[in-house]
């Protein structure tokens, strides 16, 4: 292996500045591309790649339970192997790489607002457990990670992936916040969860029965019936979010401050409603992939 490539590899691993790993992958592929045993070179970065990124934790699974939050010093790891396309054929790899590179440094910048702490982070997801058995409906046999990136990403604060085999959510990226006095993390890590509960529910981020359109329509959304089906599910992800967050002790998170306690009653019990409907292991097959 050519030592240029191998240093590449090795510079990627133990980077922990996403930014520069994406200019490094830019590299890695154009290096890579000149190689005759190229198809070793793209096998042995794999290997790499996941093996620094899932190793930590298939070593220790006795910890792991429903949900996996990265550690810091993993979480670029993480990202690229979350994130990397999957392997095809050698040529159509490598270009894929280095879209992926290109990808990075044109959606991510250097952090702007607050992230969520590690702590936050927790203490909701304990308290939705306990109050709600969150954690064990919605993760369950899931492996959910959550990765608190230290990047603001142009577009979102942030984002969740589904499983293109079993339709679930599996990774929750936590990016720092767009605008340094906007949405509090808090309230965007509600969002997910309420795209979660959406997708649990109903096996599909764009499918929503006619019923909740109609109950969204009434609960402040006269005309969700003319918006797209992706609107509509940022909205209905809102809504659960909101609803979850209410009378509870991150209520003070809540940056809805136009919406009424009245609705934010009903969005809370509308929530509830949909979640106590859903069984702890439903089987849901369908087969899209999607970024919500
Ligand atoms: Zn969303």
């Amino acid at each position: 292996m050519s030592n240029d490539a191998f240093d590449i590899i090795n510079s990627i691993i133990f980077c922990h500045d996403l930014l520069e790993c994406g200019q490094k992958i830019i590299n890695f592929s154009d290096s890579v591309y000149k190689m005759k045993n190229r198809i070793t070179v793209i096998n042995y970065f794999y290997e790499q790649l996941y093996h620094w990124a899932f190793g930590h934790y298939l070593f220790k699974n006795e910890d792991i339970g429903d949900y996996i939050i990265c550690d810091d010093k993993y979480v670029v790891n993480m990202f690229l192997a979350l994130r990397i396309p999957k392997k095809k054929s050698t040529v159509k790899t490598i270009k894929e790489i280095k879209s992926f590179g290109e990808f990075i440094l044109s959606n991510y910048k250097k952090p702007v607002g607050k992230c969520i702490t590690e702590r936050s982070l927790k203490d909701i997801l304990q308290y939705l457990e306990k109050e709600y058995l969150y954690c064990t409906k919605i993760f369950s046999n899931n492996g959910a990670y959550f990765i608190r990136l230290h990047n603001t990403h142009k577009n979102c604060n942030s984002e969740c992936t589904i499983a293109k085999k079993d339709n679930k959510i599996v990774n929750y990226f936590l990016y720092h916040m767009i605008k340094k006095k906007s949405i509090t993390p808090e309230a965007g890590l509600f969002h997910e969860l309420g795209h979660a509960i959406h997708i649990k529910a109903y096996g599909d981020v764009n499918i929503i029965p006619n019923e909740i359109i109609d109950i969204l329509k009434d609960i402040g959304f006269p005309k969700i019936k003319e918006l797209d089906i992706n609107t509509q599910s940022e909205i209905f992800a809102d809504v659960l979010g909101v609803g979850l967050m209410y009378n509870s002790p991150f209520s003070i998170y809540d940056v809805y401050n136009e919406i009424e306690m009245r609705v934010k009653e009903l969005y809370n019990k509308f929530a509830l409603l949909l979640f106590n409907n859903i069984k702890s292991e439903e089987s849901q097959k369908n087969n899209n992939s999607a970024s919500a």
